[in-house]
């Protein structure tokens, strides 16, 4: 992207500033040639790549609220690649090589940290599997390494290893190349990158209809501001796919969950890492802001809500502090929820449906937040040559026809 003198002056350098609070959304023109709906991370990645890599141009994003202000702005910013299934791992290491280049790619921002990702096992069944992942990976190509309990207090020093608790800490699995990245600078780099390449991103423009003609096909959307047109129309608009997908009469393999998380008073540095715990379901980092960032299971129950139960964020903070004793008087700043989508194999879809020219990307989850890039540049592939890319082709809605699942629920317990 080429940086003159005024996008300097108007967007700042390739930070934060001036941006997106000098951005106003333009009108909608009559028609697009390709309409995403959903102007998070996925969808605006959709969009980037569109014009960036097929020359699709003639885009429109459309979001019912402000760009990142769904999952994409609400999560814990996990990034990893060592999935067990070949299909799985093949998706997130694609986003993590793209993780890799981010910053560089669309002169923003994006303050990936590879500080590495330790997941830790309580239990011989987790010791089992994460060695099982950990080879696994390694025959994909995958840096992954199993530590002992000693060498993942080395990793990460306040980790409590002692043996008189209730989550004992058996061993590791490490991805060095794993970490975080600031979630809404994402979203607003994807975004300053479509738009420079002339993508209208139409903020406050919810979708409330999708039109089809006499053959089944898509036309356009309804939406808040009018009807507009389209070739092809795009939902990548997790939580609420299955309400967007009705309304082309496409019943979709969704539930919709809240989950969770919420973060600390900022401290100095003290975590130098990203510690999960799938067993106990709490995850932890910190910032660069310096607050600690912890992550909640999801609710037991199906709901639109953006806030998840307490008595699950209670659960969390309780193993937190058996893990990391030093954390026990540590106040908590905020806490908030997202919607999650889950599919029942607990791997994303994407590609086709039975509505010609509609196309969907969803089901992501509780983790889609560090596939954004990978899903983002595979969906667009897929939009613009309608038909899946080689990556995204086993992720197809078809496999609940056939059962040829992808489930990362059983080999991973959680998805983050
Ligand atoms: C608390 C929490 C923690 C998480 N932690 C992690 C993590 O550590 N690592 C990880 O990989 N993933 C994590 N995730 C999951 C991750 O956030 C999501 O999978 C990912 O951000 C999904 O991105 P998206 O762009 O598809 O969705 P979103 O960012 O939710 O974007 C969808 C957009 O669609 C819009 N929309 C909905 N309906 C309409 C409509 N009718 N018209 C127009 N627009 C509409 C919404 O307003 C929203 O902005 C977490 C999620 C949560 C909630």
């Amino acid at each position: 992207m080429k940086f003159s003198l005024r996008t300097l002056l108007t967007q700042g350098l390739a930070g934060h500033s001036g941006w997106p609070e000098q951005w106003r959304s333009p009108e909608p023109k009559a028609a697009y040639d390709v309409i995403i709906v959903g102007g998070g991370g996925h969808g605006l990645a959709t969009a980037y790549y569109l014009a960036a890599e097929h020359r699709v141009r003639n885009v429109a994003v459309l979001e019912k609220g402000w760009l990142g202000g769904g999952n994409t702005g609400r999560n814990t910013t996990i990034i990893r690649s060592n999935y067990l299934w070949d299909e799985s791992a093949a998706i997130y290491e694609h986003a993590l090589k793209l993780w890799e280049g981010l910053s560089r790619e669309l002169n923003y921002n994006v303050m990936y940290s590879a500080r590495g990702v330790m997941m830790l096992a309580h239990t011989v069944h987790d010791a089992q599997v994460f060695k099982r992942h950990v080879h696994a990976n390694r025959l994909n190509g995958i840096d992954n390494e199993w530590l002992t309990p000693e060498e993942a207090k080395d990793f990460c020093p306040p980790l409590n290893i002692g043996t008189d608790v209730r989550y004992p800490i058996v061993g590791a699995a490490l991805q060095r190349r794993g970490g975080t990245a600031r979630h809404d600078a994402v979203a607003w780099g994807y975004a300053r990158g479509a738009s420079a390449l002339g993508v209208d991103i139409i903020q406050n423009c919810e979708v409330i209809g999708i039109d089809r003609d006499a053959a089944g096909a898509v036309t356009g959307v309804e939406t808040t501001r009018g009807r507009i047109g389209a070739g092809k129309v795009g939902v990548v608009a997790a939580g609420h796919t299955s309400v967007l997908m009705g309304m082309a009469g496409v019943r979709m393999p969704l539930e919709s969950y809240p989950l969770q998380a919420l973060v600390s008073e900022p401290v100095k540095p003290v975590f130098p890492c990203v510690v999960m715990s799938n067993t106990i379901h709490a995850y932890i980092s910190q910032s660069d802001k310096g607050e600690l960032v912890i992550g909640a299971g999801t609710d037991a129950y199906t709901s639109y809500s953006q806030a998840g139960g307490l008595h699950i964020a209670e659960h969390t903070l309780d193993a937190i502090c058996e893990m990391f004793p030093m954390f026990r008087r540590m106040r908590m700043l905020r806490s908030w929820g997202g919607i999650v989508d889950v599919t029942p194999d607990r791997s994303p879809i994407i590609g086709l449906t039975p509505v010609p020219g509609l196309f969907v990307n969803c089901g992501w989850g509780t983790g889609g937040f560090k596939a954004t890039p990978g899903s983002g540049h595979v969906f667009a592939a897929t939009i613009a040559q309608g038909r899946p890319h080689p990556i995204a082709a086993p992720f197809t809605l078809e496999r609940f026809r056939t059962g040829r699942l992808i489930d990362e629920a059983a080999a991973a317990a959680v998805a983050h």
